[in-house]
């Protein structure tokens, strides 16, 4: 940490999700006013949207200057988009990466921000419960057991997107070469000392899941 007040950047991929950026934004800003000992900014990757979602990121940050859009010239992907606000980020002391639909409750972020202020440069927040049922709960277990046995560097099943990156665990993920990324399992094999924070993830507060099946079967095969 160099500053006195860390910056600490929010990378949030943002895919057709007009029906939930009111509220995101709402809660982000509560968050932000805080303070909680950091300077915040949160860092929209608006994704190739179709919907009113790239528009309400500008007005958005027409009323807040901590809201920052990086707009992306087609529909590339999670990965893609998450690494792109990556890239754009990277002054900040520490990376928070999530999803916009509120299933990563903004309300944990500050037990993030104190994991990494008692050392851990690379924070998971692990879910105590999923929300996912059906195939697509399947579908995650049976990568993770694939997975598991595969790589020397598992990835811990009940985390996913949501957690915290220090400066330094930022700096090593733009060093990798890969193009088709999967950041939990690349977050996995960079080291660096881990902590993990438990969190009761939420249903989506509104809209519908954006990644299809097909496209979860090809991040699985990345991983
Ligand atoms: N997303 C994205 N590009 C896409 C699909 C999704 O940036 O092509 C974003 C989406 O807006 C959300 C996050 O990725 O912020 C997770 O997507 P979703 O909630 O649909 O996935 P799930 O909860 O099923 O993993
Ligand atoms: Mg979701």
């Amino acid at each position: 940490m160099t500053a006195s007040v860390p910056v600490v950047a929010l990378v949030i991929p943002v895919f057709n999700e007009a029906a939930v950026l009111p509220e995101l934004f709402a809660r982000l800003a509560a968050l932000f006013d805080g303070g909680h000992g950091c300077a915040w900014r949160a860092v929209l990757v608006d994704d190739g949207s179709r919907d009113q979602s790239a528009d309400l990121i500008r007005a958005q940050i027409a009323r807040d200057p901590r809201f920052e859009l990086v707009e992306l010239s087609r529909n590339f992907g999670f990965q893609a988009a998450l690494s792109a606000g990556l890239a754009h980020a990277r002054g900040a002391d520490a990376i928070v990466t999530m999803d916009a639909d509120l299933q990563d409750p903004p309300e944990v972020i500050p037990a993030l921000v104190a994991a990494w202020r008692e050392g851990a440069e690379v924070v998971r927040a692990t879910r105590r419960t999923r929300a996912e049922t059906g195939l697509r709960r399947m579908g995650f277990d049976f990568f993770h057991v694939i997975f598991g046995q595969l790589s020397d560097y598992p990835v811990e099943p009940n985390s996913g997107t949501f957690g915290l990156l220090g400066r330094a665990a930022v700096d090593a993920f733009h060093q990798l070469p890969e193009r088709n990324r999967f950041f939990p399992g690349l977050r996995a094999w960079i080291g660096f000392p881990t902590a993990d924070v438990p969190y009761d993830r939420q249903e989506r507060a509104a809209g519908k899941p954006q990644q299809t099946f097909r496209r979860l079967v090809r991040y699985a095969l990345d991983g």
